[in-house]
C-alpha cells in the first residue's frame, strides 16, 4: 500500500444488498458494525443497494459507502419518500410503487444479500430472499452479520426447524453468518449452493410470484 491509500481486495461481487434496521439499536456495537460493513464494501470496490433513507442503521451503512466513494442505490416505495419518514438519501434514489416492488428491485440489482441487526422489516426481507434461494429463483449468497450474537436465537430456531424436519439440512446452508463484516464477506465469496432446487430453471420471472416484469435472477 502506498501513500496511505487502502488497497482494494478483489471481489466477485459488484453490488451487495444490505437489509438493516430503520432504528439504530441500543448498543453502540450495532452502529459500529453498520459503519464497518460500509467500509468493508468500499475496501472491496462493492456498491451498495439498500432500502433508501438515512434513518437508523440504513443511514449509517449508506453514508459509509457513499463517503468511501462507492455507488449507493436506495430503492424506496413512493409512500415512504417524504423526508420526515426516511430522512435525506445519499446517492441514487430509485422510486418504486410498493414494498413488493422494492424487494424485487433490490434483489434484481444485487449479487448477494447481507442482513445487519434490524426488526420486522429486516427479518421479512431476509427470510424472503432465503425462501427465493430455496426455490431456486436465485443463487446469490445470503449472510447474517451476527453482531454481538444478535441473531443467535434466530439461528437456533432455524436449527430447531432442521431438527424437526421443516428445513432440509442442505437448505440450512443457504444462510451464512459471521460476527464481523470481514469474516462474513469471506464466507459470501466462498459460498457454493448445496440445496436442491424446486424450480427447474433459474431464470424464474417474478411474475410467477405476482411481481410482473421483475426478474431477480441474472
Ligand atoms: P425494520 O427492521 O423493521 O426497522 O425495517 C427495516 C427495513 O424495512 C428496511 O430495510 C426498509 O426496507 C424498511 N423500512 C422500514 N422503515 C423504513 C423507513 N422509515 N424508511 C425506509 N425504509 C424503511
Amino acid at each position: 500500500m502506498e501513500g496511505g491509500q487502502q488497497e482494494a481486495t478483489a471481489s466477485k461481487f459488484t453490488r451487495i444488498c444490505v437489509f438493516c434496521g430503520s432504528s439504530q439499536g441500543k448498543k453502540r456495537s450495532y452502529q459500529d458494525a453498520a459503519i464497518e460493513l460500509g467500509k468493508e464494501l468500499v475496501s472491496r470496490n462493492i456498491d451498495l443497494v439498500y432500502g433508501g433513507g438515512s434513518v437508523g442503521l440504513m443511514g449509517l451503512v449508506s453514508q459509509a459507502v457513499h463517503d468511501g466513494g462507492r455507488h449507493v442505490t436506495g430503492v424506496i416505495p413512493k409512500t415512504l419518500m417524504p423526508r420526515e419518514i426516511t430522512g435525506e438519501t445519499v446517492g441514487e434514489v430509485k422510486a418504486v410503487a410498493d414494498m413488493h416492488q422494492r424487494k424485487a428491485e433490490m434483489a434484481r440489482r444485487s449479487d448477494a444479500f447481507i442482513a445487519l441487526p434490524g426488526g420486522y422489516g429486516t427479518l421479512e426481507e431476509l427470510l424472503e430472499v432465503i425462501t427465493w434461494a430455496q426455490l431456486g429463483i436465485h443463487d446469490k449468497p445470503v449472510g447474517l452479520l451476527n453482531v454481538d450474537g444478535y441473531y443467535n436465537s434466530l439461528l437456533s430456531f432455524i436449527d430447531k426447524a432442521v431438527e424437526e424436519g421443516f428445513i432440509s439440512p442442505n437448505a440450512r446452508h443457504i444462510i451464512l453468518s459471521a460476527p464481523t463484516a470481514k469474516e462474513l464477506m469471506k464466507k459470501l465469496e466462498e459460498y457454493f449452493p448445496r440445496h436442491e432446487r424446486v424450480a427447474s430453471k433459474l431464470n424464474w420471472e417474478m411474475e410467477q410470484l405476482g411481481y410482473s416484469k421483475y426478474e431477480i435472477s441474472r
